[in-house]
């Protein structure tokens, strides 16, 4: 793969120092220059296992964010993870899963990979709040023991919607933010893809949808992917916020025995 320019960061009166670049206040600095910076960082993505899913995400979910699928009950959020935790473990990489909902099913990672892959998930049922947030404060010490290469978890909000309420919401906000800070940080310090799947609410908004959670998930997750389903069980991938790609980008897919599958009928959405 080509290297991207991922940051283009200007920085403005900037001084070399010990070889070390500081940025200081423009009045300290007599010298005012602008000097611009091109990192050239190659992105690392890992393959869904989805031909569709991987075209729609340039190679698939990158390494060192989190990367949120959303959508309504049925859309695909956990048939995604699991095809993903599927093609991971097949390759020999491991995998943690945290499952707030008993969605998980061996049958169905069995239907899609080898039963030898199934060695390579760990996969932690947690069934409050509080308990995924001891898993998620937990990940990184089984992240440096096992050497994971994915972090999936479906859904990040189940839980997080049966604690919230009108008295209590700023501070479970705040628990919420801190997962995701924690996952965010494991994500960019391992350089490992984070799925995370988001319920949606009805509102009046442009589609008519909105996260679980809201804004929260929303600003940590650097890759939003919209899923929804039409009358013939054809699948809808949409990209609705993106660091490098364009939003409005999608494609179709088929739940299948097999896994997740290209689809040509458009059907109506
Ligand atoms: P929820 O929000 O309720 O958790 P979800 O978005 O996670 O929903 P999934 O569980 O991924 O949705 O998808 C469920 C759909 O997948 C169902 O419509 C089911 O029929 C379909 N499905 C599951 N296994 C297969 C299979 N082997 N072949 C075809 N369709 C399947
Ligand atoms: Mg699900």
């Amino acid at each position: 793969m080509s290297p991207l320019l991922s940051h283009v960061i200007q920085f403005e009166c900037i001084e070399f120092k010990s070889g070390v670049w500081c940025s200081k206040e423009a009045e300290l600095v007599k010298d005012k220059r602008v000097v611009t910076l091109f990192l050239f960082v190659e992105v690392e993505r890992v393959s869904t296992g989805c031909e569709p899913l991987d075209t729609l995400l340039n190679g698939g979910v990158e390494k060192g964010v989190i990367s949120n699928f959303y959508g309504e009950s049925g859309s695909g959020k956990t048939n995604v993870c699991i095809q993903v935790s599927a093609k991971v473990a097949e390759n020999g990489g491991k995998v943690a899963y945290i499952d707030s909902e008993a969605s998980f099913s061996p049958e169905r990672f069995m239907q899609i990979a080898n039963e030898d892959a199934l060695d390579n998930i760990f996969l932690k049922d947690v069934t409050d709040f509080e308990q995924q947030d001891e898993t998620i404060e937990g990940l990184e010490n089984l992240v440096e023991d096992e050497g994971i290469d994915l972090i999936v978890v479906d859904s990040l909000v189940s839980l997080y919607r049966l604690k919230v309420n009108g008295d209590n919401a700023q501070e479970v906000n705040q628990e919420l933010s801190q997962q995701l800070s924690t996952l965010s940080g494991i994500a960019r310090n391992h350089n490992l893809p984070v799925l995370i799947t988001n319920q949606v609410y009805t509102s009046f908004d442009e589609d008519g949808l909105e996260l679980v959670g809201r804004d929260v998930p929303k600003y940590w997750s650097k890759c939003l992917v919209k899923l929804s389903q039409n009358d013939k069980n054809v699948r809808k991938a949409r990209i609705a916020k993106h660091r490098s790609l364009p939003e409005g980008k999608e494609v179709l897919f088929e739940i299948t025995d097999e896994g997740l599958v290209k689809s040509s009928d458009s059907g109506l959405f």
